[in-house]
């Protein structure tokens, strides 16, 4: 399966942890990260991440195209609800191609937990189907 990672700048350092607690789950599939956040995951993690530009030089924009290509089976993005950086990805862009393509997507860390053990445990198999 195809995991997309994106987190904002106060969310990368529970990103990291969160791949570090997962990481024998993560190390099965696909990841796709935005510039940064994919930098850092590698850092503490040493996984492979397929990593598009930094969020705000067009990053979003390359997953967001991913999720359209239906590339993406399952979207992690860590948001900082009260970021007022502007160079920050607009979390609602990528939650509506999620919704439009029907996508799961965690948008806290307590909802990624769920949703890596249930793509572990092979809940998310219909997108297969889709393929
Ligand atoms: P980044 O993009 O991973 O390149 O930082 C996400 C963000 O800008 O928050």
């Amino acid at each position: 399966m195809n995991i997309g990672l994106v987190a904002h700048d106060s969310k990368k350092i529970l990103m990291q942890n969160f791949c570090v607690a997962y990481r024998s789950i993560l190390s099965k599939n696909e990841l796709y990260a935005t510039g940064t956040t994919g930098r850092l995951i590698e850092e503490v993690t040493n996984l492979s991440i397929h990593k598009f530009l930094a969020g705000h030089l067009g990053g979003e924009q390359q997953i967001g195209a991913q999720i359209e290509n239906n590339n993406i089976d399952l979207m992690i993005f860590l948001r900082d609800p009260y970021s007022t950086n502007k160079n920050e990805p607009n979390t609602r862009k990528i939650l509506n191609l999620c919704d439009t393509h029907n996508i799961p997507i965690a948008t806290n860390v307590a909802t990624a937990e769920l949703l890596i053990r249930a793509l572990d445990r092979g809940d998310l198999e219909w997108r297969e189907f889709y393929k």
